[in-house]
């Protein structure tokens, strides 16, 4: 398996609290089964800066002296313990080569008895603009476009977001309405803002209030007449298998970056299908091999899929390969053997 650095330039500066960033760096996997090739990609969360050849250096590490024709390959990675993102490249990368070897695409090398791959997956539209006719606008060019669900960036501005939302409602009427807090809202008032925005007809709130506190978020969310994700909350396998037991989401929010890969955002989503939680597959800011990765993942949530929040091509001003098109809000997901996408100007 090789590792090689990618640094793409952005088309919009990336924003964060400690700076911007004009450029994504991250890792793109390679490896080659018997002339079957499979690609996966480490992208890492969007603040952290990347030191490329040290990142290599340790994917490479994690790999050193195992075979990938071994049959139980993830394992021993597993058995290294590495960085989930990291884990995420390899298996990608392996999970992909094997399935092309069976002549099959990733996703339906990886659905199970009873499973079937989705031709097409949903992608939701984000409204992010702070004035309200604004994002009335944004809101009626997304819905235009058809995007059926719209994804609403809040923070703790209470009455500025009711207008807000109030202004999309109008403008998207038949729309399904998502918000996200980001932590933002304060467990004191964050029931009584969740039924100040019922009469919007909203579907969920991403992380209302900050993760860590699973009992908070479970009474927040038996009090809500609105249903409750958690984001930031679902971390990794264990800290969802607790917002499960608990009782305190009515979805998850997956980053199979975050979770390490497709395999294990899968064993996920069936987890909390089987305790009535939905799943919905997001992408951090990743190149045309996360999106698809993540593509194959989500075309095999039972349906209805949650429309999925990988609207984020469009950062990039180069991507490693033309990266999969939204038409009519729809991507369409591959059916050619392995991941169905070759990064040019690689290996
Ligand atoms: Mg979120």
């Amino acid at each position: 398996m090789e590792f090689f650095p990618y640094s793409l330039p952005l088309r919009v500066p990336y924003r964060w609290a400690k700076g911007e960033q004009l450029e994504r760096r991250g890792l793109l996997a390679r490896v080659d089964l018997d002339g079957a090739v499979g690609w996966g990609e480490m992208a890492p969360p969007p603040h952290e800066d990347v030191d490329g050849s040290a990142r290599v250096a340790e994917a490479a590490a994690v790999v050193d002296g195992l075979d990938p024709q071994a049959g139980d390959f993830l394992e021993q990675v597993d058995a290294r313990e590495p960085y989930m993102r990291i884990r995420c490249a390899i298996a990608t990368a392996w999970l992909s080569a094997r399935a092309a070897r069976e002549g099959k695409s990733l996703s339906s090398s990886l659905a199970l008895d009873g499973e079937a791959a989705a031709e097409v997956v949903p992608v939701n539209g984000l409204v992010t603009d702070g004035d309200a006719d604004a994002a009335a606008d944004t809101a009626r060019r997304l819905a235009a476009e058809g995007h059926r669900t719209l994804k609403i960036k809040c923070s703790a501005a209470r009455a500025e977001d009711l207008v807000r939302v109030a202004a999309i409602r109008d403008a998207a009427p038949d729309a399904i309405l998502r918000l996200d807090a980001n932590e933002a809202w304060h467990p004191d008032w964050a029931a009584a803002h969740l039924k100040d925005f019922a009469e919007f007809s909203i579907d969920y709130v991403e992380q209302p209030i900050p993760a860590g506190n699973t009992a908070a978020l479970a009474a927040v969310r038996k009090a809500s007449p609105i249903g409750i994700a958690a984001d930031e909350a679902a971390l990794d396998e264990t800290a969802i298998r607790e917002l499960l037991t608990a009782q305190a989401v009515d979805a998850l929010i997956l980053k199979p970056q975050r979770l390490g890969g497709p395999d294990k955002t899968l064993a996920i989503i069936r987890l909390a299908a089987a305790q009535g939680v939905r799943c919905t597959i997001t992408n951090s800011l990743e190149t045309a091999v996360g999106v698809t990765t993540a593509l194959h993942i989500a075309s095999l949530h039972g349906q209805p899929i949650p429309d999925c929040g990988f609207g984020t091509s469009r950062f990039f001003a180069e991507d490693v390969a033309p990266p999969p098109a939204i038409v009519d809000g729809v991507m369409t997901v591959p059916t050619v053997p392995g991941l169905g996408v070759e990064p040019k100007n690689f290996g």
